[in-house]
């Protein structure tokens, strides 16, 4: 989808960040291909996307590698997948769950967000990112353009924690294989990681967040390009987060375009 300068202005406006265009930010349009991926040389990739795009590594300072290993070989699908999520009782968190939460979005998609666990809100209704930080979440990616539906959203963990606490780690290790499967089937092109636990445990690292911004990771045993940003529930609560916020939305898409670039060289 292709937004109107004016419709992105409302958007930003929308998550409380003043609207502004620095010089070489292009309007992003699908099908228009940024010029600034390296051409496919001996030379060393003149940036960290280059050298993601072209399947080389860049340094061991700017593009951390998660090591998500594949839980196993045997085939998968969507159906049996999402079968065994809602039945899942893995973990003491199946005890006071009203149902597991596995994903919404397409399963075609170029793009997945993965966030921490469900809350109240997604518990109910079965879905991700619902309610207030889940109305923000969709602000955001309508600011780069992306209908939410478009979107492949998952969590690290699919059933809530009660009050809504930080989940333990054997919840997550327990709950990680399905996160993978679900990066397997899908296959996307950018993971957009946002909050702290999520970044940390898919990147297995305890940096903090600000540490692991403003950079293109690698995670799973795909090595899929991902980038860190703010969970929208914390931006409710520090609104001031906001612009680092848009910071980190433009390195996704600028990101993501120059994949999609090198993708049909
Ligand atoms: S949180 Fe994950 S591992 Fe735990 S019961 Fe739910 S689906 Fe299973």
């Amino acid at each position: 989808m292709s937004i109107g300068p004016g419709l992105r202005a409302r958007y930003l406006e929308a998550l409380g960040i003043d609207v502004w265009v620095p010089r070489n930010d292009r309007p992003f349009l699908p099908g228009t291909l940024p010029s600034s991926v390296a051409p496919a040389t001996g030379r060393a990739p003149a940036t960290p996307v280059a050298a993601l795009a072209a399947g080389r590594s860049f340094s061991p300072e700017s593009a951390a590698t998660a090591a998500i290993g594949l839980p196993d070989a045997s085939p998968d699908d969507w159906p049996g997948l999402q079968a065994e999520v809602l039945g899942c009782t893995r973990c003491a968190l199946h005890r006071g769950r009203t149902q597991a939460v596995f994903a919404s979005g397409d399963r075609a998609a170029r793009w997945m967000v993965v966030g921490e666990a469900p809350g109240a809100d997604e518990d109910r209704q079965g879905e991700p990112f619902v309610g207030r930080a889940g109305q923000l979440l969709n602000a955001m990616l309508a600011a780069i353009g992306l209908p939410r539906p478009d979107v492949f959203v998952a969590n690290m963990i699919k059933c809530r924690p009660p009050q809504n606490r930080d989940p333990k780690p054997e919840e997550l290790a327990a709950c990680r294989p399905y996160l993978e499967r679900q990066v397997r089937l899908l296959q996307p092109t950018l993971i957009l990681v946002v909050g702290r636990i999520a970044a940390q445990n898919l990147l297995a690292t305890d940096a903090p967040l600000a540490r692991l911004r403003g950079q293109v990771h690698r995670v799973g045993g795909l090595n899929t390009p991902a980038i860190v940003t703010y969970h929208p529930a914390y931006l409710l609560r520090t609104p001031a987060d906001k612009r680092k916020a848009w910071e980190d939305l433009k390195l996704a898409r600028r990101t993501f375009g120059e994949l999609a670039a090198a993708a049909v060289r």
